[in-house]
């Protein structure tokens, strides 16, 4: 490590919330839970920060009444939108006058830096529950001819509604934790229903605080509710509740499926977010230096934690030895060290079993013949960390080439034709996102229209923005989350038709 681990020094607001005894949060208060306590973890140190309830199946009716009820009370979906819109815009307000706070308890439980912790997890949060709310006065539904042919010379009019789809399942990981919340609540309020939330069991911490800013903000008791514990239990619980209307889930694929499952079971609606094997494509009349800084950056972004991070890099046979070679170096000065210091780079993974499973993954790339030209020795020591890594002499049958690591490990592979890279890149069950670096328009356009993902970056890589629809082709799931688009997810449609 470039650095030491020292203990980092929290504020005394982060010392005092750690502290406590947390309980879940349902209908506008925290409530003891009625199963044990799960462990909180620093990945810097892997020291235990804190501790949530383990939630049961029985917290989760608990969470689930509470949100039926405020559902039912119409308190909050008969809400003038322009109050819906007010409170949600003060939300925003309490998250961003909290961001500090905020921060640090994302970094300490999460790992990543303090300054993606700020701007991403506070900054983005803030901005997306301010563009949602303002859409709560803006859903609309159309209004319809109709050719409807008896009685003879009867005439109708008829129109669509949208209604909120009412209580609402969410369930999400550690990656991003506090923008993840944000992104299933705020669409989800705009639209006026409720919700019970569970964030992921390794990083609880920022959704407990987040309902209790809810609160403050004058969001009704029991329209937002977080119940925290484990997957295949609390979150089960949930997915498969009769009590809810929708699941919103982001993860992976395989619990996706699971997920998918449970609510067809009862046909709740679902919408899914899930894994991704990016494809990163660099056609040779970029400038090597160019390319090996993008893709750097789409790889080792918040340690390659992110659904669309670019773990397949293909570039044009010509430029491949230098661009991998700068790739190469540039991963290898990454500084590696806590993410409360903001010079270092690289942090820690989220969980010891997580940084196991990375590192399975360069162990297994290794022993099918991939090449590593930086990284891949393990890192001794305390804390979860993974060095930046990149293999070459790797092909489409190799895990490392098909499989979602997430973690910071590229795949690059060379090729010849856009053709060739084109079927390379769809050469895989997942489409969530893929980018493009070229200065020739046709030869670009020409592969946007070949690519099968959700969203295609052209001389970038992951970008998001509260106003670009944003989910995945395949396997990479179903729905569309941000801009105008999550209204779909929120909402259903009723048809009325008057005759005249
Ligand atoms: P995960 O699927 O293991 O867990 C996600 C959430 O589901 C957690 O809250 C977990 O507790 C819960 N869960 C686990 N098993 C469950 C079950 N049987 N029933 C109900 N809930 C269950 O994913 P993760 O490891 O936390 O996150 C990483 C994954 O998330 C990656 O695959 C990543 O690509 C994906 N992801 C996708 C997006 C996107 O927008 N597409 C964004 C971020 C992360």
């Amino acid at each position: 490590m470039d650095q030491t681990v020292t203990d980092f020094d929290p504020s005394p607001a982060v010392r005092a919330f750690l502290a406590r005894a947390h309980g879940h949060f349902i209908g506008g208060r925290l409530v003891p839970g009625g199963g044990a306590a799960l462990p909180v973890y620093n990945p810097a140190t892997g020291q235990v920060i804190s501790e949530v309830a383990d939630g049961t199946a029985a917290d989760v009716d608990r969470a689930v009444a509470a949100a039926r009820e405020a559902f039912e009370s119409e308190g909050w979906r008969r809400m003038r939108p322009a109050d819906r819109e007010r409170i949600l815009v003060r939300l925003a307000e309490l998250v961003e006058r909290d961001g500090e706070t905020l921060a640090e308890i994302e970094t300490l439980n999460q790992g990543k830096s303090i300054a993606l912790s700020r701007g991403v997890e506070v900054g983005h949060s803030v901005e997306f529950i301010r563009y949602m709310a303002g859409w709560a006065t803006k859903i609309e539904g159309s209004t319809l001819d109709v050719s409807i042919p008896f009685p003879p010379g009867a005439q109708y009019r008829a129109m669509t509604l949208r209604e909120p789809v009412g209580v609402v399942g969410a369930i999400i990981p550690w990656n991003f934790p506090l923008v993840m919340a944000a992104w299933k609540i705020a669409p989800a309020l705009a639209c006026g229903c409720t919700v019970v939330l569970k964030p992921a069991e390794e990083t609880p911490l920022t959704a407990l605080r987040l309902a209790e800013l809810c609160l403050e903000a004058g969001i009704p008791p029991g329209v937002v509710n977080v119940v925290t514990g484990r997957g295949e239990t609390t979150g089960a619980a949930l997915a498969r509740h009769p009590g809810i209307d929708k699941v919103a889930f982001t993860g992976s694929t395989e619990v996706g499926k699971l997920i998918g499952e449970a609510a067809v079971r009862n046909m709740t609606r679902f919408s899914l977010e899930l894994g991704g094997k990016s494809p990163v494509i660099v056609l040779d009349d970029v400038s090597p230096d160019v390319a090996a800084e993008g893709a750097a950056a789409a790889i080792f972004f918040n340690q390659g934690q992110v659904c669309t991070a670019g773990s397949r890099l293909y570039v044009q046979s010509r430029i491949f030895d230098q661009v991998v070679e700068r790739l190469a170096g540039a991963a290898q000065a990454l500084r590696i060290g806590p993410g409360w210091d903001p010079a270092n780079q690289i942090n820690p993974l989220v969980s010891r079993r997580h940084k196991e499973r990375v590192t399975g993954y360069i162990r297994s790339g290794a022993e099918e013949g991939a090449r590593i030209l930086a990284g891949g020795d393990e890192y001794a020591g305390e804390g979860f960390f993974v060095r930046p890594t990149v293999l070459v002499d790797v092909d489409h049958r190799m895990k490392v080439v098909r499989e979602e690591i997430f973690g910071p490990v590229i795949a690059a592979m060379p090729f010849d034709d856009l053709d060739e890279v084109a079927r390379k890149a769809n050469d895989t069950s997942f489409g969530l996102g893929a980018s493009i670096w070229s200065n020739d328009h046709r030869k670009i356009m020409a592969l946007v229209g070949k690519v099968k993902a959700g969203s295609v970056w052209v001389n970038a890589h992951n970008l998001v923005d509260a106003n670009l629809p944003f989910g995945g082709f395949k396997q990479s799931g179903i729905g569309r989350e941000m801009g105008r688009a999550a209204l779909d997810l929120y909402t259903e449609t009723k048809s009325v038709c008057f005759a005249y």
